[in-house]
C-alpha cells in the first residue's frame, strides 16, 4: 500500500490535444480518491498515466517514494479494473484470478492460497472452474476485481468498473467495492463520470474540467461548498437551481438578494463564510438553490406564514415513492453561463438550456424522504 502523487502532471497528445493541464493531485495511503468529471475531461488519462499505459508529458507521478515516469507498467506494483473486465475467455475463474501470480512465477500453493481467500472474499467459490461466458456480469466483474486483489499491489487503479452492469447489480457491487477496498485498506484511485459513484465510494472526490482539477475535498463539503458553477451544477440530482438575482445591502446590514419582484435573505453563515460576498451589493449575481433546500412554507390554511420567502405555483408534480419533486416558475431570468451550457450537453440535453432572454425560470424543489 502506498500514496500515488501526481506534481504537475500534464498530458499532450501526439495529435497536440491537451488531455490534461497540470494535475496536482495525492491519493493518501490507504485512501479511496475518486476523479470524476463528464466524458473528455481527461480523467482515464489521468489513470493510464499513473497505470504507466500513457507517457506523461509534463510534470511526475510518484507511487510510494519512487517517481514512476520511466517505470514500465508491469513494474509499478498497481493493479487495474477496467470497464471491460478483460478476462482470458478460454481459462477458469481460478486461472484468471491466478493468472498475474502464474506469471510472477510464484509457488503453485502461495497461488492457490490467495485465490481461495479472494473468491471467499467476493463469494466466487463455487464458480471457480467456470469459463467467463458461464459467468453473469457481476460474477465476472468480481472476477476481475479478484485478480487485482491477489496481487497485494501497492495500489489500485479502477476505471469505471461498474458502468457495464445493469442499474441494480450497480448498486450492489457499489457496495461491495467499498466493503473490500475499506477492509483492504488499500489505496485507490477510482475514475467515473457517475455523481452517484463519487459521492458514495470517494473518501475524497476529486472534481475534472476540460483537463483542469477544479476541486477535490471529501464528499459532504464538495456538495455544501462547491468552489465553482461547474462543480456546484455537476454534483447533486436533481441538479442545483441557478437564477440570476441581484444582491442588495439590507437595512439590518445582512444581504438581500432580489429575484424578480421577490427577496430572499442571505444567511447570515453564507456571508460569515464568504464576507467577499458584500463586494457584490448593487452587482447581479447568480443565486444557487439545492432542490431540498426549499420547502412549502404554506401552514395547514394554505396561508404562507409572514416572511414569505418565495412566491410560486406549482406547475408539475413527480412523485418517485420516497421523494416529490415540485416543478415551479419564477419571474426571474435563468442563469446561462458557459458552465451550464456544457453541463446541459454532456447530459445530452443540450437543447434544454433555457433561453437566456426569457423572463422566468424552471426551478426544481424536493421534498422528502417521506415521513410517516
Ligand atoms: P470518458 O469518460 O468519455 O472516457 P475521460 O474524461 O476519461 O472521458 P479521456 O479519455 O481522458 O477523457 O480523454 C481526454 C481528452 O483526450 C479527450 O478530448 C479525448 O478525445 C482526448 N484523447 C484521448 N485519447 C487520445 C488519443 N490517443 N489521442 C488524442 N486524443 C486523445
Amino acid at each position: 500500500m502506498a500514496e500515488v502523487v501526481l506534481n504537475g502532471v500534464g498530458k499532450v497528445y501526439a495529435d497536440g490535444t491537451r488531455a490534461v493541464e497540470s494535475l496536482d493531485l495525492a491519493v493518501a495511503h490507504g485512501e479511496f480518491l475518486v476523479l470524476v468529471g463528464p466524458s473528455g475531461c481527461g480523467k482515464t488519462t489521468a489513470l493510464r498515466m499513473v497505470a504507466g499505459l500513457e507517457d506523461v508529458s509534463e510534470g511526475t507521478i510518484s507511487i510510494g517514494d519512487r517517481v514512476v515516469n520511466q517505470v514500465p507498467s508491469r513494474d509499478r506494483d498497481v493493479a487495474m479494473v477496467f470497464q471491460s473486465y478483460a478476462l482470458y475467455p478460454h481459462l477458469n475463474v481460478r486461472d484468471n484470478i491466478g493468472f498475474g501470480l502464474r506469471l510472477r512465477k510464484l509457488p503453485k500453493a502461495e497461488i492457490r492460497r490467495r485465490v481461495d481467500e479472494a473468491a471467499r472474499t467476493l463469494g466466487l467459490e463455487e464458480h471457480l472452474a467456470r469459463k467467463p461466458r458461464q459467468l453473469s456480469g457481476g460474477q465476472r466483474q468480481r472476477v476481475a476485481m479478484g485478480r487485482a486483489i491477489v496481487r497485494e499491489p501497492q495500489a489500485f487503479l479502477m476505471d469505471e468498473p461498474l458502468s457495464n452492469l445493469d442499474a441494480k447489480l450497480r448498486v450492489q457491487m457499489r457496495a461491495q467495492i467499498a466493503r473490500l477496498t475499506r477492509e483492504l485498506g488499500v489505496t485507490t484511485l477510482y475514475v467515473t463520470h457517475d455523481q452517484v459513484e463519487a459521492m458514495t465510494l470517494g473518501d475524497r472526490v476529486a472534481v475534472m474540467r476540460k483537463g483542469v482539477l477544479q476541486q477535490v475535498a471529501p464528499p459532504q463539503e464538495l456538495y455544501d461548498h462547491p468552489v465553482n458553477l461547474f462543480v456546484a451544477g455537476f454534483i447533486g440530482s436533481p441538479a442545483m437551481n441557478l437564477l440570476t438575482g441581484r444582491l442588495e445591502q439590507a437595512e439590518d446590514g445582512g444581504l438581500t438578494v432580489h429575484l424578480g419582484g421577490q427577496h430572499l435573505a442571505v444567511p447570515a453563515e453564507l456571508l460569515d463564510r464568504r464576507p467577499a460576498l458584500r463586494a457584490y451589493a448593487d452587482r447581479q449575481v447568480i443565486v444557487g438553490i439545492r432542490p431540498e433546500d426549499l420547502y412549502d412554507a404554506a401552514d395547514e390554511s394554505g396561508e404562507p406564514p409572514a416572511g414569505t420567502l418565495l412566491r410560486a405555483d406549482a406547475d408539475l408534480v413527480e412523485s418517485m415513492g420516497s421523494e416529490v419533486h415540485v416543478h415551479v416558475r419564477l419571474d426571474v431570468p435563468p442563469a446561462v453561463t458557459d458552465d451550464v451550457r456544457e453541463l446541459a450537453e454532456d447530459a445530452g440535453a443540450a437543447d434544454q438550456v433555457p433561453d437566456p432572454g426569457t423572463a422566468q425560470t424552471e426551478v426544481v424543489a424536493r421534498f422528502g424522504p417521506r415521513t410517516r
